[in-house]
């Protein structure tokens, strides 16, 4: 098989050609690096490459297919995020307080990629543990847009975003505490699924927001996604917050041509108060689409859209101060010479830790602090009680929420320098799938000619599968239309 004709394969089709052996899965590999080989310079979507490693999985997955033992992912390669965990491989949060840091094991989700055939190649880039929007905010440098390198990747899971859709890996694993995962889907034009929390494993991940986390599959289709999904979702006795999911519950492919008929799917109002004019264009014509396939188009209005972004800065920042503190120049990470304890970790966390990362850390504490005992913090955790409240209740009435993932295409590099709070914009739409635990998925539904729009579907908690399919007939309906909406990578 040539390079190009692998690369055009969807995931569960490689596996299919490595499994047939068709090709092997180190022919497979070969092209993945040589076409990662290609386009790095220009995107640096890697902070660590293990091709050796690869290798390595590529010759066992092959000895196992000579003994007719395929697998679900056998031989297909994909890339990890690099604030989630494989055993020996440095895990850099893409800061300088782990810049040489190499965990002793691997996340549940590395073990069971891995299980199942697949191959890493590497450790993406991201925003400093992954508190930011752009990928900029990285000791590597910014992860740059595939489809213009002037153009943001997105954030925090911009590496990520960039390999899938540069053809540098299969899929990828983000994550996803208030929008890092869809929001870098969206300006690159892939896919990616953050899932109901507890849906899949955090053991292994590096913490930001425990209460929010959630790792999420980057795929360029949604099949591919829900494949993914299967793979990694379900209990895992190493995180207590993992839901119970039957083998059932689990088959996020089965009947994902099954359409939308019947559903009830809203738009929010006054959502256009927050996109672009071509954002709007193109979230109002998969109403359409989605209408015209079938489904009951209505309008809801959402509780504290405009308030949301502020409700989740303040919820993650305080768990971020506390899930922080743990590097303290002692235990592990950067260490500086200072004589005494307290001067050490105050040296260690003061050149340890970026800007962003220490803007969290003061925000949480000071939420968190005396000043306030405490109570602006429970003030906030009761309006995300009624966030909840609200959005469980509209999810009694509707099937679907539909946005934008976010109010605009990518931005372009550094333009947030100057006034960096205020990217926190970007993440309007998506936060509320995290702030209430709901799934969420974006796919990209148009363009302007240049870059994607991404939308998103957003669902009652454990309506992964309903989600899937909204998105499978939107994206098959679409397909032709956007073609040309937006530059290919090649
Ligand atoms: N952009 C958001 C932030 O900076 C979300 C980050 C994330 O989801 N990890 O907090």
């Amino acid at each position: 098989m040539k390079t190009n004709d692998l690369l055009s394969l969807n995931v569960r089709e490689l596996a299919a050609a490595v499994g047939a052996r068709e090709v092997s899965a180190s022919d497979v590999l070969e092209a993945y690096i040589a076409a990662a080989e290609t386009s790095e310079t220009d995107i640096n979507a890697y902070i660590t490459k293990t091709y050796d490693l690869a290798r390595e999985q590529a010759q066992r997955v092959d000895a196992r297919i000579a003994e007719g033992d395929a697998l679900s992912l056998s031989g297909v390669p994909y890339a990890v995020k690099d604030n989630i965990a494989a055993a020996g491989v440095p895990l850099t949060c893409a800061s300088e307080m782990l810049r040489n840091f190499v965990p002793p094991y691997s996340a549940t989700v590395c073990e069971r990629a891995e299980a199942a055939g697949g191959l890493m190649l590497g450790k993406t880039n991201l925003d400093e543990f992954a508190m930011g929007s752009s990928c900029e905010k990285s000791i590597f440098g910014a992860t740059k847009n595939p489809l213009d390198p002037k153009k943001s990747a997105g954030g925090s899971s911009g590496g990520s975003a960039a390999a899938v859709a540069a053809y540098q890996a299969a899929w990828a694993l983000g994550t996803d505490t208030g929008g890092s995962a869809r929001q870098p889907a969206a300006f690159c034009g892939v896919c990616a699924m953050k899932p109901t929390y507890g849906t899949v494993s955090r053991y292994g991940l590096t913490e930001f927001a425990s209460s929010l986390d959630t790792v999420c599959p980057i795929t360029r289709s949604v099949a591919d996604n829900a494949y993914i999904l299967e793979i990694l979702a379900g209990r895992d006795r190493r995180d207590m917050t993992t839901l119970g999911l039957t083998d059932e519950d689990k088959r996020y492919t089965e009947g994902i041509d099954g359409g939308v008929r019947g559903l009830t799917i809203a738009l929010v109002n006054g959502y256009e108060a927050f996109a672009d004019t071509e954002t709007v264009r193109c979230i109002q014509r998969t109403a359409e689409v989605l209408c015209r396939l079938g489904a009951e188009i209505v309008s809801v209005d959402v509780p504290y859209l405009s308030e949301a972004v502020e409700i989740y800065l303040t919820v993650s920042a305080a768990e971020a101060s506390s899930n922080l503190a743990r590097y303290d120049g002692i235990r592990y990470g950067k260490s500086a010479d200072d004589a005494s304890v307290s001067a050490r970790m105050k040296t260690s966390r003061s050149t340890g830790f970026g800007d962003e990362v220490k803007r969290r850390i003061l925000t949480g504490t000071y939420a968190l602090s005396s000043v306030l005992t405490g109570d602006y913090y429970r003030r906030i955790k009761s309006a995300q009680q009624t966030i909840c409240g609200r959005i469980y209740d509209l999810f009694e009435k509707i099937d679907i929420l539909l946005m934008p993932t976010t109010g605009g295409m990518a931005f372009d590099l550094g333009s947030f320098d100057e006034n960096p709070t205020a990217m926190y914009g970007s993440d309007r739409f998506t936060v509320i799938g995290n702030l209430t635990g709901c799934p969420a998925i974006s796919l990209p539904v148009g363009g302007d000619g240049h870059l994607p729009v991404g939308g998103m579907l957003m669902g009652n908690r454990r309506s992964e599968k309903m989600l899937y399919r909204a998105a499978f007939a939107v994206e098959t309906e679409l397909k032709d239309v956007i073609k040309g909406e937006y530059g290919h990578a090649e």
